[in-house]
């Protein structure tokens, strides 16, 4: 690792040590399967969010790419705003993703899916969302509201997409 003294021999990494650090630090996040942290929604292949806001170059290519016009850079980060839409997990981000920041193997925007009282299924009928999930995350059961497995929902908001009552939410993980 380089090591540069500036004008007051201050000890500073390089701009290149730094990254190598931080790309070494995603793969060995990634070798023992951590859970991905995520205080905000994030595309879904984003690495912990420590390091994600050091790894992103804030180009927003992501942005650029993703075709359900979902991603939104705030403060130069991508974040993700489902409220009219959903993610289709297309994985277009990471394609054109020039650094490691969206590079975890885990899919989990940091959302999961909320049904609500208001779900008409528990007392008449209603299949909108139940072969929406991409994830085998939501169970459709007749005569009942569905069930959410958190562990595992994304948080891509289809199933949301789907019910036309607005009976199912997105909140933090
Ligand atoms: S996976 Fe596809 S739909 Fe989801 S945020 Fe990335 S580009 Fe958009
Ligand atoms: S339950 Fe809904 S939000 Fe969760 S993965 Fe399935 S479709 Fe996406």
């Amino acid at each position: 690792m380089s090591i540069s003294r500036n004008k007051d021999q201050q000890p500073q990494l390089s701009r290149r040590a730094l990254f190598t650090g931080l790309t070494q630090r995603a793969q060995q996040s990634l070798e023992v399967q951590e859970t991905v942290q995520r205080t905000i929604p994030r595309p879904p292949n984003a690495v912990d969010e420590d390091i994600f806001t050091r790894l992103c170059n804030q180009c927003g290519e992501c942005e650029k790419s993703c075709p359900e016009s979902v991603i939104r850079l705030e403060h130069g980060f991508p974040t993700l705003d489902l409220e009219y839409s959903h993610c289709s997990l297309c994985g277009q981000c990471q394609n054109v993703c020039p650094t490691p920041a969206l590079s975890h193997t885990q899919q989990d925007i940091g959302l999961r899916a909320r049904v609500a009282e208001t779900c008409i299924n528990a007392y008449g009928f209603c299949d909108a969302c139940q072969n929406s999930c991409p994830s085998q995350a939501l169970e459709w059961r007749d005569g009942q509201r569905p069930s959410i497995n958190n562990d595992q929902c994304s948080g891509c908001g289809v199933c949301q997409s789907d019910c036309y009552l607005g009976a199912i939410h997105l909140i933090p993980r």
